[in-house]
Order: structure tokens, then C-alpha cells, then sequence
């Protein structure tokens, strides 16, 4: 039999406003231990929680960004549970009436383009983190992520294959980045999804029993899970067994997923209103004002770099695959008038430096002001272009000015024909055997000669007036 995967995710984002959701105390990762901590997000008895209104703001630009009826009247629940990572033992959510419903978005894998469902987005506090010291063999707690605010996006069960899924976690990413609502750091955990996988004889409508996987926070852990779990479930439905509901874990080096507990209900978590919390009422001008001020998103700033820009479809999928690459194009674009040039300069010599120095693109710091001078440097014939390169790693690097740099270094273009017309003589009396193979049909002499005078006049003299010269001498041999 023939069989398809299933797949719906709740990816939670977590947000990046200074403060947390329901006091005034920072959101920053990291910190000594409970250090970033109050009455209010500790759960100390008699403490009131105060809803922080930039959330809802995050919540409606995601929820616009992502296709959503936006909820003018939504409340919030609280789902009880009691864990030590949660001092308060419930975590307020939504449960009822979700700031934001019935979304969608355009994935696309190997040219075929799909929408996925979003079925709500919900505002909720995240919880502590626990450490197990095994010296002590004892378990800590640090309260200082308790109270971070959450969205959760719950797709609909829409994806069909681990490469759809990945293609739409690498959007939502995306979309929540230009959006400055998160800054979806992986590795820190403030994007982080729930995997939910289950089986179907194709052509069967009604799906199969799943599994949850848990706060994945790697796209490679994703998508070896969805695999792996997707061959586990068939085989038990070929074996003639029943695939049983249950949270699962991934067990990234053993690659295999393991039973972790029954799926709990949402009736085991006695939800019930939130009585410490307003409802939030939405009015269409406040939703109208958030939707005037959404930044581009990566989208529509591709088309319009190849409409506007005349980028290659590749070129701008690229730069637009990071907010800092297309804003660090924009701008110094809007400074040095040199959409080609940035292009390239983007292209070719950032992306080896920020794979030579495994940098992210979030954390490029290099001054557009910069970049424009050291393409107009190239342009005006001042500097060639291998000394522009390492110009702008000296300014990736050690973010250095570069018309002065190029000043101090003495690294201006040599514009003087005479000076290049004797070094060559000097290359050509020096080196007779390449004379000899040039003659004789070697290209390559020609290309060693040109280097033995580039290198004699230390990189500085001007590329074309090297050849030009130096085949007219040649010629005449
Ligand atoms: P819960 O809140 O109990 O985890 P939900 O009904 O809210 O359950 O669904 C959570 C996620 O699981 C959603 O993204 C949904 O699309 C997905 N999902 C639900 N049923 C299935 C299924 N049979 N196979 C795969 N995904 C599913
Ligand atoms: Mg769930
Ligand atoms: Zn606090």
C-alpha cells in the first residue's frame, strides 16, 4: 500500500520586545540565574499581571503578515499545569478566542507552489528553564525566560513531506525577522516547533493518529524526524498494528524518536478565563496604523529588486534571505546610485567572508556609508579590483574607513602608462622562457606575465592598461 505523511506544526516564536508580557522586567537571553526577575513572573501569591501592549502590536503584524482575520475581541485562558518550570503552575494562553484566525501561506518546493493553513495565533508567556545538575544530582531552575512573550502559529495538518515543512518554517523565519517581531535565533530556542506526524493510505480522507515531537529547535532534527517517524508509524500499520497517540521524543544522536508520554487533552489542563486579565478589544484604526507601518517583506522585496534593481532571480532570492543583506544592499545602493556593483560586492566577497569567518548574516556590522565610498573608489578608477576586495574585507573585518585606508596603505591605482611600459620591459627581459612558451602557443605565459608585473608594481597598476601593453610589446617581438 501506498502511503502519505501527514504533517502540522505550532512553532513558537518567541518575541522580542524589551519587556516581558505581563511586567516590566527585561526579555534579554541569558543573565546571571533569576536574575531578570519579579513578583509577577516568579508567581508570587497577591502579584497582577499587566498586559504589555506592544505584544498585541507583534501579534497583529504577524497576524497581518501571515493572511489572518485579526480577533477584535480576544481574551485570554489558563492551562493548568504543574511543573517547576512554571512557578505559577498554569501558563497564560488563549485558548478560546485567539488574537489571530484563518491564515495562510505560499510555500514552494521544486516550482510547485502551495498554501498552508494557519489555523490561529496565540499570545501566551513562556516558562522557566530547568537544569539537571548531574553532580548533585539535583534540578535548578532559572526564572528568567518565564514570562518571555510567545506567539504560537498552529498550522493546519497542510504539509505533505519534511521538505514542505522545511520551506515553510524557513518563511515563517523570514517573515518574523523583516518584522523585528523576533529575532528567531535557533540556537537560543526563540523559534521552536512542535511536530505533529501521522500516516494515511493515500487516498484515504481522514487522517491518521499522530505523534508530537516537542520543541524542535533545528531544521536538520525536523527534518529527519518527519522522516523517521513517518517509517516508524507506516510499519506498524503494515505490521497490522495501531499507531497510538503520544508525545515522542527526538533523540538527535541515537537519530530515532522515543515515547515520551500519552498525548494530553486539552480537558487535562482544566482551561479556564484568565480573571487577573482584560479582554483585549482591537479597533479597525489601530489594526489600519499597524498595517500602514508593516515593513517589506522578503517577497515583495524581490520582485521589486529585479523590477527596480534588474537583480537576477538569484541573485535577489539571495540578499532578500536575510533582512541585514537586503538592507545592507538598500542602503548602500541608495547612497552610491550602484545597484550591479552591490550586487556583486554582496554576492562574491561577503558571502566567502561570512562563510570564512561563520558569521550569520544578523550579525554583519558593516557601515553601508562604507561600502558605497569603497564602490565608488572602483568605479572612479582610483582602485582596481582585487585591491577592492581586500578593502572590504578590511572593512568587514576591522571596519576601517576606506578612503583613508586606501590613502595610508598607498593603494591608489598606478595610472602611470610609462611606469607600467618599463616594468614590463623589465618582466620581459626577466623572464625568456615564458617569452619562449608565449611564442610557441602557451596562453598561459600570457597570464603569467601579466601577474610577474602586477606583482612588480604591487597590485596597484591598473588591469587593462597591464594587458593592453603588454600584448602590444609582444606583438612586436
Ligand atoms: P493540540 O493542541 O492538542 O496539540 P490541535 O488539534 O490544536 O492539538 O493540533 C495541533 C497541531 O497538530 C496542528 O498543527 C494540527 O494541524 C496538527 N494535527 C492535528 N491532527 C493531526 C494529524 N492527524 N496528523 C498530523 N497533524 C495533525
Ligand atoms: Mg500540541
Ligand atoms: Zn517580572
Amino acid at each position: 500500500m501506498n502511503y502519505e505523511t501527514v504533517v502540522g506544526l505550532e512553532v513558537h516564536v518567541e518575541l522580542s520586545t524589551k519587556s516581558k508580557i505581563f511586567c516590566g522586567c527585561t526579555t534579554e537571553f541569558g543573565g546571571e540565574p533569576n536574575t531578570h526577575v519579579c513578583p509577577v513572573c516568579t508567581g508570587m501569591p497577591g502579584s497582577l499581571p499587566v498586559m504589555n501592549k506592544g505584544v498585541v502590536e507583534f501579534a497583529i503584524r504577524a497576524g497581518l503578515a501571515l493572511n489572518c482575520e485579526i480577533t477584535r475581541y480576544n481574551k485570554f485562558d489558563r492551562k493548568n499545569y504543574f511543573y517547576p518550570d512554571l512557578p505559577k503552575a498554569y501558563q497564560v494562553s488563549q485558548l478560546y478566542l485567539p488574537i489571530c484566525q484563518n491564515g495562510k501561506v505560499e510555500i514552494e518546493v521544486d516550482g510547485v507552489k502551495k498554501y498552508i493553513g494557519i489555523h490561529e495565533i496565540h499570545m501566551e508567556e513562556d516558562a522557566g528553564k530547568l537544569i539537571h545538575d548531574p553532580w548533585d544530582d539535583c534540578t535548578l531552575v532559572d526564572y528568567n525566560r518565564c514570562g518571555v512573550p510567545l506567539l504560537e502559529i498552529v498550522s493546519e495538518a497542510d504539509f505533505r513531506s519534511a521538505d514542505e515543512v522545511i520551506a515553510y518554517l524557513t518563511k515563517l523565519r523570514d517573515i518574523m525577522m523583516y518584522l523585528g517581531v523576533s529575532d528567531c535565533k535557533m540556537q537560543e530556542g526563540s523559534m521552536r516547533a512542535d511536530v505533529n506526524v501521522s500516516v494515511r493510505p493515500v487516498g484515504q480522507k481522514e487522517f491518521g493518529t499522530r505523534s508530537e515531537m516537542k520543541n524542535m529547535n533545528s531544521f536538520k532534527a525536523i527534518y529527519r524526524a518527519i522522516n523517521f517517524e513517518s517509517k516508524r508509524q507506516i510499519e506498524i500499520l503494515e505490521d497490522g498494528g495501531k499507531v497510538v497517540q503520544e508525545t515522542r521524543r527526538w533523540d538527535e544522536n541515537k537519530d530515532a524518536s522515543f515515547a515520551m508520554r500519552s498525548k494530553e487533552n486539552a480537558q487535562d489542563y482544566r482551561y479556564f478565563p484568565e480573571p487577573d486579565l482584560l479582554p483585549i478589544e482591537i479597533s479597525d484604526s489601530w489594526i489600519e496604523d499597524v498595517k500602514s507601518n508593516l515593513p517589506e517583506l522578503p517577497e515583495a522585496k524581490r520582485a521589486r529588486y529585479i523590477s527596480e534593481f534588474g537583480l537576477s532571480e538569484y541573485d535577489a532570492g539571495v540578499i532578500t534571505s536575510a533582512k541585514q543583506l537586503a538592507y545592507l544592499f538598500e542602503d548602500t545602493t541608495a547612497i552610491c546610485g550602484k545597484p550591479k556593483e552591490v550586487c556583486n560586492l554582496v554576492m562574491g566577497e561577503l558571502m566567502r567572508l561570512l562563510s570564512e569567518t561563520s558569521t550569520l548574516p544578523e550579525d554583519i556590522n558593516v557601515e553601508p556609508k562604507k561600502v558605497a565610498d569603497l564602490i565608488n573608489l572602483i568605479s572612479d578608477g582610483k582602485i582596481n579590483r582585487n585591491v577592492g576586495k581586500e578593502v572590504f574585507e578590511e572593512i568587514f573585518r576591522n571596519d576601517v574607513e576606506p578612503v583613508k585606508y586606501v590613502e595610508e596603505k598607498g593603494l591608489l591605482m598606478l595610472n602611470d602608462d610609462s611606469l607600467v611600459s618599463d616594468t614590463i620591459d623589465k618582466v620581459i627581459a626577466d623572464n625568456p622562457k615564458s617569452i619562449e612558451d608565449f611564442k610557441g602557443g602557451k596562453e598561459k605565459a600570457f597570464g603569467f606575465l601579466v601577474g610577474q608585473t602586477m606583482k612588480a608594481l604591487k597590485g596597484k597598476a591598473n588591469p587593462k592598461s597591464v594587458n593592453e601593453i603588454l600584448k602590444e610589446k609582444l606583438s612586436k617581438l
